[in-house]
């Protein structure tokens, strides 16, 4: 993936920086639309996985609609260019300033996580003459297998209405005369990687539409949110995620009439593989046991390693041809432990000077950055900007 040339464009670059693969995001965007029209899936981006406008705006060109989980994201949503007919928000505390906004922008629907938030959505729509669309989401308790940080639809996690609860959601819509129920949420978690854990999910939506079907309450619009995973072990080999499986899946597992609209929430799967983290080593130093490589770039420009103690894969750029590897603990410069990337990484003999590559940083990067140290904001590059 870095030629030569780009790794000259890359040497006139202050370091810590985040590069993305244009177009590789492209093609990935091209392969999601394609087979999900095939398969007749609306898609939301996601956009707390990356919110980078200029990565929006493509995003958006190439058809998506928006998944936002606060009032700052719908604003960027549409800012970039986002159709408000295709912007849904979720969240499990949504403020009243957030709500109304997005009321007052008409988005498609709310993805609503409590019976109370539902109450106060339907006053504040009142205050402002509007109904508002919603759909319940709804914690299906399936587990997804994944890190327990980024677990979302277990009965112990905060997010959704459970489903002994809907007896009494559909009292208080009923009564609500300003939300319009349109539709069901679902999202269990993220970076998904065994694709068993979406067809358990399949299974529990259809009890549930069901359950709506015996009440004469027709589901609109069933959505299945995000979550698919991507490899980050592989970087160049699975750089597109392997949307026609994931998408054919749930044409498969679901039972849902044709007048029934699909929809996802895509947000890793789409940016993860296009983006690295570009950083320098300011020292490599002699440990009892362990070297360690200390980059310019920290847990603040790549909060994943600390906080899900998660693998990303690192490659020295400049020191690719050297015949010694050893291993190195490859660690940031901010004051905490836990600002390390990697332990006991087989890397080339390193040096100061070095060009670093952290792979699989499109997604949950940027956006979760910190200015945690007083840090400076890394700039972010698109291809064709170097
Ligand atoms: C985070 C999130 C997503 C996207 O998850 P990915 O794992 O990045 O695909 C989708 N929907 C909701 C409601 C989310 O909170």
């Amino acid at each position: 993936m870095f030629t030569s040339a780009l790794l000259k464009k890359f040497q006139g670059t202050a370091t810590p920086f985040y590069y993305y693969d244009t177009d590789l995001l492209a093609q990935t965007l091209s392969a999601a639309s394609k087979s999900a029209e095939k398969h007749d899936i609306e898609l939301h981006y996601a956009l707390k996985a990356n919110s980078n406008k200029r990565i929006l705006k493509l995003i958006k060109s190439a058809g998506f609609g928006a998944d936002c989980v606060s009032g700052n994201e719908v604003k960027r949503a549409a800012d970039c260019g986002f159709k408000a007919n295709k912007i849904v928000f979720a969240g499990v505390g949504k403020s009243d300033e957030e709500i109304r906004f997005a009321i007052k922008k008409n988005i498609f629907c709310f993805n609503c996580e409590s019976i109370d938030e539902l109450k106060i959505i339907n006053a504040i729509a009142k205050s402002e003459n509007k109904t508002a669309n919603i759909a319940l989401r709804i914690n299906p308790n399936v587990n997804a297998h994944t890190h327990h940080y980024i677990t979302t639809g277990l009965e112990e996690n905060k997010f959704g209405i459970n489903v002994w609860e809907l007896e009494a959601a559909l009292a208080a819509i009923h009564k609500c005369k300003n939300v319009k129920l349109i539709g069901l949420h679902f999202h269990v978690g993220s970076q998904i990687t065994d694709l068993n854990v979406f067809k358990t999910l399949c299974l529990k939506v259809n009890e549930i539409v069901q359950w709506f079907t015996n009440r004469n309450i027709f589901i609109e619009n069933i959505n299945l949110g995000g979550g698919l995973g991507v490899d980050y072990y592989n970087p160049d080999k699975n750089a597109i995620p392997n949307f026609e499986n994931y998408f054919s899946l749930f044409r498969k597992f679901l039972t849902i009439e044709p007048s029934q609209k699909l929809h996802l929430e895509p947000g890793r799967a789409i940016v993860a593989q296009c983006g690295s983290l570009i950083s320098s080593v300011l020292f490599v130093k002699k440990g009892v046991q362990t070297n360690f490589i200390i980059l310019d770039a920290g847990m603040t420009e790549l909060i994943r390693p600390a906080l899900y103690q998660s693998y990303h894969k690192i490659e020295n750029l400049t020191g690719a041809k050297r015949k010694t590897v050893l291993k190195y603990d490859v660690t940031g410069p901010i004051c905490e432990s836990s600002d390390c990337f990697g332990k006991s990484v087989e890397l080339p003999e390193t040096k100061r000077g070095d060009m670093i590559a952290i792979r699989t940083t499109g997604a949950y990067a940027e956006s979760m950055s910190l200015e945690y140290n007083l840090r400076n904001k890394a700039k972010a590059y698109l291809a064709e900007d170097l």
